[in-house]
């Protein structure tokens, strides 16, 4: 069955019919969804979905965009949060200099504080990193990440990273750029990187693969990233899905 490692099903996207998407995932054959804090508001939010819905698990902490938010009352709350039953993991953390905002020293003062969370707490990490491989990476091997764990999601780097974060004993996270005509690169780390490192998302309600691209996503669609990762491996989509779950499951260590 399908895992979702990475959705916002929290976002305002879903306000209107939220109940009915996370209840037409199983019929989709999605078993599984791990839904992601963004936020201190997400984390919140994330933290209610998993005590509606048997099947979503959670994860807290503050995407770097969002990091000027961050004070330590907030931070204790963020703790607080993250030790509740079915949080599986700290983040989307991370590094992101695509926008100019928020400054790069903030950024990277709550990656290094958060990644300390994790390691507080016995957590593995979600990691967003985007235009900023090689701060990423220097922050994440100072903070020893390898003993914590974790996926780098959405990734988009070459190559040459991937083998960093592998080597780190990282799981990459693939979604609907996969999918995309010009996906040159990722198609290459795919081909790479070993079947038991890969792991499969959405990052829903954005990414939405071909031939779905542009729409809202929902984990239904993820049988398309599957499909195309088969076509790379050389795999059927049944061996992609069962093999990722099973990734999955020992990426949130459950
Ligand atoms: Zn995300």
């Amino acid at each position: 069955m399908i895992f979702e490692t990475h959705a916002h099903y929290d976002d305002e996207a879903f306000n209107e019919d939220r109940e009915a998407v996370i209840k037409s995932l199983a019929a989709a054959g999605v078993e599984t969804v791990v839904n992601i804090g963004a936020s201190m508001d997400s984390s919140e939010t994330t933290l209610e979905l998993t005590r509606n819905y048997p099947f979503i698990y959670g994860t807290a902490g503050v995407h770097p965009s969002w990091t000027d938010e961050l004070d330590e009352e907030k931070f204790q709350r963020l703790r607080e949060i993250i030790k509740e039953p079915k949080m599986v993991a700290v983040g989307e953390i991370g590094l992101d200099y695509y926008y100019k905002e928020p400054p790069h020293e903030i950024q990277k003062k709550w990656f290094e504080r958060q990644l300390d969370l994790a390691r507080e707490v016995k957590l593995p990490v979600v990691i967003h990193s985007r235009e900023a491989a090689q701060d990423t990476l220097e922050i994440m091997k100072a903070a020893k990440a390898e003993e914590l764990g974790g996926v780098i999601h959405c990734f988009s780097y070459g190559k040459e990273m991937a083998r960093e974060y592998l080597d780190m004993g990282f799981f990459l996270g693939v979604g609907g750029v996969l999918t995309f005509n010009n996906s040159k690169t990722l198609r290459e780390v795919v081909k790479y990187v070993p079947m038991d490192h890969l792991v499969l998302e959405t990052d829903s309600p954005y990414m939405a693969p071909e031939p779905n691209r542009g729409k809202r996503n929902t984990s239904a669609n993820l049988i398309y990233v599957a499909k195309m990762m088969a076509e790379i491996k050389g795999m059927s989509p049944e061996e992609v899905i069962a093999a990722t779950e099973k990734n999955a499951r020992r990426l949130y260590r459950m």
